[in-house]
């Protein structure tokens, strides 16, 4: 069996982004292997504890795709991309790679957003992806190094079951475990112990993640985090503006002062990105100009612009997602390719460091690994979505009341379409199968 055959059969999918099938990402072999342990979002540990604990997993799926890749033709390298300041993670990776492996790490700065893709193409290559473009253009593949792990579980024949999580916040039991995929928040709460009344939860970190209320909500293979927030927390609250009042007060106070373009990331990378031009089209109605509008397609809603630029404290993010879903419901595609493009002069000295980040978002005192015995979390029911990966939804392979062992095959890639594959998480009987998901049951 292959490796792509392997991670397809495990249901690997990119567990640090959006989800992108891994074995559909292996089919092209490139020079360029780019490992990514940065893990720049505030409040995250889960990386850096996969990267301390599973450092042989880690290397293992690295050498099975660098080998992989060679006996496909190419002379592939690697840059394991770890920030400076996870030290452990870095001597861990400097003793484990051997003498003649063309293997090297690269200390990043303690900035955001150094985990970026494009960004890590960058600072490894030189080399900058395209507009609205991927690495594979650039011959370069961004691994994550949870999804390296899983690659290494998968030649073994393991499927993907669970992923490394921080839980934290306003908790008496802070914690980064492994947690079994489909894992309901009400079951994480529990080994928690939330220490206050009137919360809400955030999904994944504070820069890209979201607000929810829902403690039937399920992990997921690309859910790094949850954290228990008091509801009247600033960064809450601003996370939770609606559209609605980011119009009005983008017509009342943006100042046109740029400060929101010249601090973009995709911007300072040469891409034609300019948020402060989306605020006018906002703004005043005469300025509409159609590559403006369409230039949303590039925007990766890091959030560099609203939680870090602005001095009114607007969201141009917000605007470009809505942008997105209007031009995505009028079947408009990206219409910008332009790989000729030149990084900003002053892109070396607009990196956002982390702690002062933080500490801008109102989080800091949530800011600490913690040091509490990691439970096991260990739900009585397990709900796994079919849909957390790019592409089209696995289809059910059970049914209702049928028994099935942790580790099983529940869902599987349609004929013909981009897709992963699921697995139970937990032992149990299936008491619930729709087309978005799979219920086990102990
Ligand atoms: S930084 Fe804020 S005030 Fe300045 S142009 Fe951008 S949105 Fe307007
Ligand atoms: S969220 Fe803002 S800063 Fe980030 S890419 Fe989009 S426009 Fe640029």
């Amino acid at each position: 069996m292959t490796l792509a055959e392997a991670t397809r059969k495990a249901g690997v999918i990119g567990s640090g982004g959006a989800g992108f099938p891994t074995h559909v990402k292996l089919e092209r072999p490139v020079e360029d292997v780019i490992v990514n342990g940065a893990e720049c979002e505030p409040l995250l540990y889960s990386d850096q504890v996969v990267m301390e604990t599973r450092t042989d997993r880690v290397m293992a799926g690295l050498r099975l795709v660098l080998s992989d890749f060679a006996r496909r033709g190419v002379e592939p390298k690697a840059t394991i991309c770890v920030k400076g300041k996870y030290k452990k993670s870095v001597a861990a990776f400097r003793a484990a790679i051997g003498r003649d492996e063309p293997i090297r790490v690269l200390e990043l700065e303690n900035v955001y957003p150094s985990g970026d893709e494009q960004f890590l193409v960058y600072e490894a290559t030189g080399r900058i992806v395209p507009e609205g473009g991927i690495p594979p253009m650039v011959n370069a593949l961004v691994m994550n190094v949870g999804t390296l792990a899983q690659v290494a579980e998968a030649q073994d024949g393991r499927p993907v079951t669970e992923r490394m999580m921080t839980v934290g916040g306003e908790v008496e039991n802070p914690f980064v475990a492994p947690v079994p995929v489909g894992t309901p928040f009400s079951a994480i709460l529990q080994a928690a112990m939330p220490k206050i009344e009137d919360y809400v939860l955030l999904v994944n970190g504070p820069m890209m993640g979201r607000i929810t209320e829902d403690h039937e909500e399920v992990t997921t293979k690309t859910m790094g985090g949850l954290f228990v927030l008091p509801r009247r927390q600033s960064h809450v609250s601003r996370m939770s503006r609606p559209l609605s009042t980011e119009i009005r007060l983008s017509k009342s106070v943006c100042e046109v002062c740029r400060y929101c373009t010249d601090f973009c990331p995709r911007f300072l990378l040469g891409h034609g990105l300019e948020p402060h031009k989306v605020m006018r089209v906002i703004n005043y109605d005469r300025d509409l100009d159609t590559k403006t509008i369409t230039s949303a397609w590039l925007c990766c809603e890091c959030g560099v612009c609203d939680l870090w630029a602005c001095p009114m404290f607007l969201s141009p993010r917000v605007i470009f997602r809505q942008f997105k879903k209007r031009l995505a419901a009028a079947g408009i595609r990206n219409p910008h390719n332009n790989a000729d493009v030149t990084v900003d002069h002053y892109r070396k000295f607009r990196g956002i460091p982390t702690d002062r980040l933080t500490k801008r978002l109102g989080l800091s005192m949530y800011d600490h690994r913690p040091q509490s015995q990691a439970p096991r979390v260990e739900p009585n029911k397990a709900r796994i979505r079919l849909d957390q990966h790019v592409g089209a939804p696995a289809e059910p392979m059970v049914q209702q009341g049928q028994k099935v062992a942790r580790g099983q095959m529940i869902g599987a890639i349609p004929e013909g379409k981009l897709g992963a594959a699921y697995h139970a998480s937990i032992e149990g009987r299936v008491s619930q199968v729709t087309e978005q998901s799979i219920t086990i049951e102990r």
